[in-house]
């Protein structure tokens, strides 16, 4: 089995990348940083969300798993203490490999359009002031949005940003994106939703920027500044992530653990 271990950069992180790869010498695993099978993330959820991009190219090919060296994650499973046992459930076991839904991200500026995958979310927001921007559904006007920005998140990123906004959690064997608003201005003038929509994977949405504005968009960990938006258009990717469960992860468990104390 060809490897790669990416670690979050901190001490504990690479003491353990250190103690993986001398346990998977010992079982014979291969270390092919450029092409391999299964990508190992030590550190937190935005550990892998790096590793994720990093591998972009070869989505279809890796598949991951997360080692959390702090709280337990949402893409991170396995502790700090259980190396060994993940070692020799991987040289002996063949994984469950599950697949979870990204967005597909296009972005119009007035150079041209840039295709981006998130793993989480995207988000547009303002650098100035309040964003201006008109949402359509399916090429349809929806509603002409004024606030701090719009989260357009996965399934596997509803507990991350768009839970922070009141967007609600999606299981992520539902192939959806979701539409949720960062502080919308809601008066007699103007109007949005107010609530978080779900799109299915069959439709897409566009946000059309409507003033002369300096906007931050980000595509997970990613920012980037944007001086001339012309739309950003969102659909659930043909494209999946993989991660290789060497035991079960039961998303509702993840949830209860990170959001519940029970
Ligand atoms: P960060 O600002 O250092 O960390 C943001 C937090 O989000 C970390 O605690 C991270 O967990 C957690 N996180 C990441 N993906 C998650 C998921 N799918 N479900 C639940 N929690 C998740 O930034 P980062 O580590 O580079 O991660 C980028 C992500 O941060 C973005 O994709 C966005 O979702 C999130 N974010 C959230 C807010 C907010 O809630 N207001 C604001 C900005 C960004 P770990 O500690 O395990 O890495």
């Amino acid at each position: 089995m060809k490897y790669t271990v990416i670690d979050r950069g901190d001490s504990l992180s690479k003491e353990l990348a250190g103690r993986f790869h001398a346990l998977a010498a010992e079982r014979k695993f291969i270390r092919s940083d450029k092409e391999p099978e299964i990508v190992i993330s030590i550190g937190g959820d935005g550990t892998l969300l790096q590793a994720f991009h990093k591998h972009i190219d070869r989505h279809e090919q890796v598949a991951f798993v997360g080692i959390h060296t702090g709280h337990l994650g949402f893409f991170a499973d396995w502790k700090k203490d259980e190396l060994d046992t993940l070692v020799q459930i991987m040289a002996e076991e063949k994984p469950n490999i599950v697949r979870y839904p990204l967005a597909e991200i296009e972005v119009e500026t007035s150079t041209g359009i840039t295709k981006y995958i998130a793993v989480n979310e995207a988000t547009i927001k303002g650098v100035d002031g309040t964003v201006v921007s008109q949402i359509n559904i399916n090429d349809e006007l929806f509603e002409m949005f004024r606030g701090d920005g719009i989260v357009i998140s996965t399934p596997s990123g509803s507990t991350a940003y768009n839970k922070s906004v009141g967007g609600a959690i999606v299981h992520p064997y539902i192939e959806a994106l979701q539409i949720a608003e960062i502080a919308s201005i809601n008066n007699r003038v103007f109007r949005t939703l107010g609530s978080s929509v779900l799109l299915p994977k069959h439709h897409h949405c566009e946000i059309f920027s409507r003033k002369e504005q300096r906007l931050v968009l980000t595509i997970d960990h990613l920012n980037i500044l944007i001086k001339d938006l012309r739309s950003v258009r969102c659909r659930v990717s043909n494209q999946k992530i993989s991660f290789a469960r060497y035991r079960p992860f039961p998303f509702w468990n993840r949830v209860r653990e990170a959001f519940l104390d029970v």
